[in-house]
């Protein structure tokens, strides 16, 4: 397989693939290595995933070099991913022997009763491009904690960087028969659909969401979806600072080239601040300086896949022509690489696709509203439930606005933001089941009910 630098368009790693027989051939030996590491104690797992956090941040340099040469990731951003994806780590540690204890419920009369987690078995984990380190640690780290072995399908578009997670937690005492990288396209992961796992935790598109739900339904194993999202963000008319709000916005749509499942992706805006508003965020995103992702300056990279240049395009002219206005880009660089330049459209409405389909990329719409209900009604909908965000000066309106929304998570004065704290997880089409917090292990574990009496 060959991986293409998205900013020069030149091949830069080439790795062989894995054929069906060697697929089958890692499923055998992590059928057999999973039984071992399940018997070791849940501090003795942990201890390799500490070393695994160390040996990626003495490495961290040279690995954030890599996930910017193969996606495209401004540098700043891969350092800042590698960094901010430990706090998993940390959390296990600090968590995990917890949420992992057998709970005794009764301890007295007659008969004893007890739940023990057990691991699901070897689980395969079919990964996304985009945070390949963030979105990995939510799923294998928590596995492989639990006591499952994993076979993790890195995408194609950032294979190389799943190789060196592989080595790196290989080196850190994870056996090679626990913890296996298989490298291919979507064919590869559609074999692994065919193959016997015992649970299938999935990060990506809806599209193919919904055809790995389907393929696998008949096994009755736990499946995982991590979708994408249709994100919304309401800005009140009583927000402190228009500009800091337009700052913030703006970061959460643009960071990482808009390519986050949790991006903001739409954003409606109170009539009454409207102008100011959109005076303020045109000229943050017009700052953002666009070019080489090695460059630690550079906050707008190309995109990692080329083929969303096209998506972008079509999502653009299609709000131009029923009435948007565009206040800045609008197109791609004419230069190598799949650079789009940052857009920000403005009088927009839900007929047009960019403030309904899932746009990927740097590009947002601003519509007005005149009401909270407007906001509310606008925000809604969606076929999406990943996040929903709002910024006000009155809790109390946030929240009343925030809890009717239908999504895994919502925010307040905050967005585009994951903690391990608490749990990721998506309704509607963004997706089914959590990873992080107790939550995320309890999807690696399945519950043995204990029934003891002495005679
Ligand atoms: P895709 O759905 O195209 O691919 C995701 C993974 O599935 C890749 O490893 C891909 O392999 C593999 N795959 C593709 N086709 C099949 C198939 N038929 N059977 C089994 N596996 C298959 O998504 P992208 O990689 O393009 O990621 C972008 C999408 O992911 C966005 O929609 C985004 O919103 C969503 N996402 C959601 C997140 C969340 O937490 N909710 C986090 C990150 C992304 P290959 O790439 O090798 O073809």
């Amino acid at each position: 397989m060959q991986l293409k630098n998205p900013a020069t368009e030149e091949i830069i790693f080439e790795l062989p693939t894995n054929s069906k027989k060697e697929v089958q051939a890692k499923l055998s030996s992590l059928k057999n290595g999973q039984q071992e590491w399940a018997k070791r104690s849940v501090k003795d797992r942990l201890k390799c995933i500490e070393k695994f956090g160390a040996l990626i941040h003495e490495n961290s340099e040279a690995l954030a070099a890599i996930l910017t040469a193969e996606t495209g990731k401004p540098i700043t951003q891969s350092r800042n991913e590698i960094k901010g994806a430990q706090n998993r780590i940390d959390h296990l540690s600090e968590n995990a022997e917890r949420w992992l204890a057998d709970e005794v419920l009764v301890n007295t009369g007659a008969t004893h009763e007890k739940i023990v987690y057990e691991p699901l078995g070897v689980v395969a984990n079919i990964s996304a491009w985009n945070f390949p380190y963030n979105v990995g640690y939510n799923v294998f780290l928590y596995a492989l904690v639990a006591g499952n072995a994993v076979i993790y399908k890195p995408s194609e578009y950032a294979a190389f960087t799943g190789k060196q997670m592989a080595h790196y937690l290989h080196l850190a005492g994870v056996p090679k028969n626990v913890f296996q990288c298989v490298i291919g396209d979507g064919e590869i992961g559609q074999l692994l659909l065919e193959l016997d796992f015992d649970g299938y935790f999935f990060t990506g598109s809806h599209a193919t969401g919904v055809k790995i739900a389907q393929a696998v339904a008949h096994k009755l194993v736990p499946v995982q979806l991590e979708l994408g999202g249709k994100d919304p963000l309401y800005i009140a008319d009583d927000v402190k600072d228009v500009k800091q709000a337009a700052i913030n916005a703006a970061e959460g749509a643009f960071y990482n080239n808009g390519q986050s499942c949790c991006a903001v992706e739409r954003i409606y805006v109170s009539e009454r601040i409207y102008d100011a508003f959109v005076a303020a965020f045109v000229s943050e995103v017009a700052s953002y300086k666009v070019g080489d992702p090695t460059e630690t300056t550079t906050f707008i990279g190309p995109l990692t896949r080329q083929q969303q240049i096209q998506v972008l395009q079509e999502q653009v002219n299609d709000a131009v022509a029923k009435g948007a206005i565009l206040k800045t880009g609008g197109h791609r660089l004419e230069h190598k690489g799949y650079y789009y330049q940052p857009t920000v459209l403005t009088n927009c409405n839900h007929t047009m696709r960019v403030m309904v389909d899932e746009s990927f990329g740097p590009i947002i719409g601003i519509q007005k509203v005149t009401s909270d209900q407007e906001a509310l009604d606008c925000m809604k909908d969606t076929d999406y439930g990943l996040t929903a965000a709002v910024f006000s000066a009155n809790e109390e309106r946030a929240l009343d606005l925030l809890k009717a929304m239908n999504t895994g998570t919502v925010y307040w004065n905050c967005c585009d933001r994951v903690s391990p704290n608490v749990p990721w997880s998506g309704r509607k089409n963004s997706g089914l089941g959590s990873t992080l917090s107790s939550q995320g292990i309890r999807a690696f574990v399945q519950p043995k009910a204990y029934h003891l009496r002495q005679s």
